[in-house]
């Protein structure tokens, strides 16, 4: 087996599978192109050009016009718990740089009411956003571009593929052993790729986590963490510590764990019933509720 890895969408990405170096080379270099089409930081990009228009129609690429789709229809079943406009949220919190702040209760309150007035209109390939609004992918773009790359090493005739995309994960086939693929699932407090509390079974799925623990920091004893509740412009309170959704679409199960991480348990479920996915969720008193039909095994240390 083989590995590929490069640093996009600020993560380590990486690409493992019986293939051939160039193969996997070619296919990760989609990322930058993903990232020049779906990146609000890139001056230029679908969404730079959305959140520059000042609310006038805007020519996007199909790709982004999938995710867009997706988001919007997570936002309404979620009840605006997964909103994408809440990129004028984490510019505030500046999760995304070497030192987050945290705004005052003026600009996130603010920030709430502006967010409230949402609205993104689509018409074939031009959509409209509220002018003023900053969206910003971050909750669901990776997933889509995971199932994209996962495509298109199938075309290359791939058919054994780990993709590990800073948490989100893709399969294709079996692992090489002829068993499905087993994707960890990693305690909160532990340091990426170290201890994992369940294995989830996966074959040509994709099992993607939402966590606090990412990009999270921690004043005068409160744990401020980059999943925000739109409704509010606050780390979600929840009492989630860790979603994980399981479905064959990446950009769905991303979405989904953002979601829920906001929504807590109960409205959780619900939203997995509707778009009949899995899921794993784990709160921070350490218990864990999963769907029926979850193949998990957990692992004692
Ligand atoms: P990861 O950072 O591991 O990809 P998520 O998929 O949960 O985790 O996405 C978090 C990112 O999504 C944040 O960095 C932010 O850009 C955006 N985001 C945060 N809260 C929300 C929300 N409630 N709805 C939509 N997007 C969000
Ligand atoms: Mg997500």
């Amino acid at each position: 087996m083989n590995t590929v890895q490069g640093f996009y969408f600020d993560t380590v990405c990486a690409i493992t599978a019986e293939a051939d170096e160039s193969v996997l080379n070619e296919a990760l270099q989609l990322c930058p192109s993903y990232e020049r089409l779906m990146s609000r930081f890139i001056e230029g990009s679908d969404v730079w050009r959305l959140n520059h228009a000042e609310g006038v129609p805007v020519e996007v690429s199909e790709d982004t016009l999938t995710v867009l789709h997706c988001a919007d229809s997570v936002r309404r079943a979620s009840g605006g718990a997964f909103n994408i406009a809440v990129g004028a949220a984490s510019k505030l919190w500046k999760f995304t740089g070497e030192n987050p702040v945290i705004p005052s209760d003026a600009e996130l309150d603010t920030a709430a009411d502006e967010l409230r007035e949402f609205f993104i209109a689509f018409e074939g390939p031009f959509v409209t956003i509220s002018p003023g609004a900053c969206i910003d992918l971050g909750g669901v773009a990776k997933g889509y571009i995971c199932d994209k790359i996962a495509d298109a090493l199938r075309e290359r005739g791939v058919e054994s593929a780990l993709l590990n995309f800073g948490g989100n994960i893709t399969t294709i086939g079996l692992h090489p052993k002829g068993r499905p693929w087993q994707v960890g699932l990693q305690k909160p407090d532990a340091a990426r790729n170290e201890a994992v509390f369940a294995a989830v079974e996966s074959t040509d799925s994709a099992v993607v986590t939402s966590g606090v623990y990412e990009r999270s920091f921690v004043q005068e004893g409160i744990l401020y963490h980059h999943i925000l509740d739109p409704r509010t412009c606050r780390p979600a309170t929840s009492n989630l510590v860790s979603v994980s959704v399981v479905s064959e679409s990446g950009m769905l199960a991303d979405a989904l764990a953002t979601a829920i991480l906001v929504l807590g348990a109960e409205q959780g479920f619900a939203l997995t019933q509707k778009y009949g996915v899995q899921a794993v969720l784990l709160t921070y008193d350490g218990k864990l509720t999963y769907t029926q039909d979850m193949r998990l095994t957990l692992i004692q240390h």
